[in-house]
């Protein structure tokens, strides 16, 4: 069985966490400090229901709810805790896979019970950050990022043969992963409305989502970070600060695992553009993140279309090799000193206590 750990309103419930004044409340996380003038990154169960929602500018945001609580994003932190979070599953010794900055897989293959895992995981991250996650349980990735979803928040869901037809027909089509855009809206077109639906039509689909896995302990093939965004965004300012952020999670673990990468791979997807992934190959590898970060830049300056609407994207390295010895040239040598003391800092004071100032900087104005 594959569990899919994804978190409740990941952002919003970190700064609620740090701050207990904002337990319980209404509250949107910026994507920069300007809060009348800024779009929601992130909504808290409180804000959400009363109908705000991320990608909403948070102008809109304050006339449904005037006392609206307001914290300006702060990614350095969010990635820390998902890093924390990584760290804490890992000690369960099964393969786990980083699927987004919110959401981990573990291969629970040859686990007893499965369930009682998906708790303890759930009670774990409770205990140690003070935030909630909901877990689903089932065969294959698909199904359990699925399920993951039926429940939220806080939600433990198991699809297995005894409930899969009953649980299929009460989730509609655009839970399921890959159906939120075009093609769901396709096969709504054709009259299919439920996951039951496609499941009748295409009980394949459904069976071969074996999960990709990196090895625990062993060199991985690449390494790589996505994030689906909340909504679709075309604003180049705010896609370039998810790919630098991405960029540092990919160099932050590079670094960790002493691995250079000669090859950066950059994947966006959108309405227009369908998925676009394109990869450049140097010569010289690096765990910089900022190399990494203008690697992807170079390839984005490929695309056909320049300011397409985009949903998701992801950042990753391959061509993975042991970085053993020092650098030749000096720059680069100074540039890694600079680096190592950056993640030294940063594993010390907690991560995000120094930041590229473009991974803060979501939006800037031109
Ligand atoms: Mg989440």
């Amino acid at each position: 069985m594959i569990l899919h750990i994804d978190m409740d309103a990941f952002f919003a419930s970190i700064e609620q966490a740090i701050n207990p004044r904002l337990k319980n409340k209404p509250l949107i996380v910026g994507s920069r400090g300007s809060k009348m003038h800024t779009v929601v990154c992130a909504a808290s169960y409180q804000a959400k229901a009363l109908g705000i929602h991320s990608g909403m500018p948070s102008r809109d945001a304050f006339v449904i709810c005037p006392s609206l609580e307001f914290v300006a994003a702060d990614q350095g932190k969010y990635i820390w805790t998902s890093e924390q979070i990584f760290e804490l599953l890992k000690e369960y010794g099964l393969p786990l896979n980083y699927a987004s900055i919110d959401e981990f897989q573990l291969d629970a293959s040859g686990i007893k019970n499965p369930v009682s895992l998906g708790k303890k995981a759930k009670e774990q991250i409770y205990a140690n950050f003070n935030i909630t996650a909901s877990v689903g349980i089932a065969k294959n990735w698909l199904l359990a990022k699925l399920a993951s979803k039926l429940n939220k928040p806080d939600g433990l869901t198991l699809i297995d043969d005894s409930n899969l037809e009953q649980t299929l027909k009460k989730a509609s089509l655009n839970k399921l992963c890959g159906m939120g855009g075009k093609t769901g809206q396709m096969l709504m077109d054709q009259g299919l409305k439920t996951c039951w639906d496609l499941y009748l039509k295409m009980p394949g689909f459904f069976e071969q989502n074996p999960g990709k896995f990196e090895e625990i302990n062993q060199k991985p093939k690449s390494i790589s970070h996505s994030y689906t965004l909340p909504r679709v965004e075309n604003n180049p300012q705010v896609i370039k600060a998810w790919i630098r952020l991405l960029s540092e999670m990919v160099g932050v673990r590079l670094r960790e695992q002493n691995l250079a990468s000669n090859t950066v791979h950059l994947w966006l997807s959108g309405p227009e553009i369908g998925g676009f992934g394109a990869q450049k190959t140097a010569q010289i590898a690096t765990n910089d993140s900022y190399e990494v970060y203008l690697r992807c830049l170079k390839i984005m300056a490929r695309m056909p279309q320049k300011a397409p609407k985009i949903r998701a994207l992801g950042v990753s390295a391959s061509q993975l090799t042991l970085q053993d010895g020092p650098f030749l040239l000096i720059e680069e040598k100074r540039r890694e000193a600079l680096i190592r003391a950056f993640d030294r800092i940063n594993s010390r004071f907690g991560e995000g206590s120094i930041y590229p100032a473009q991974v803060t900087v979501t939006h800037s104005k031109k």
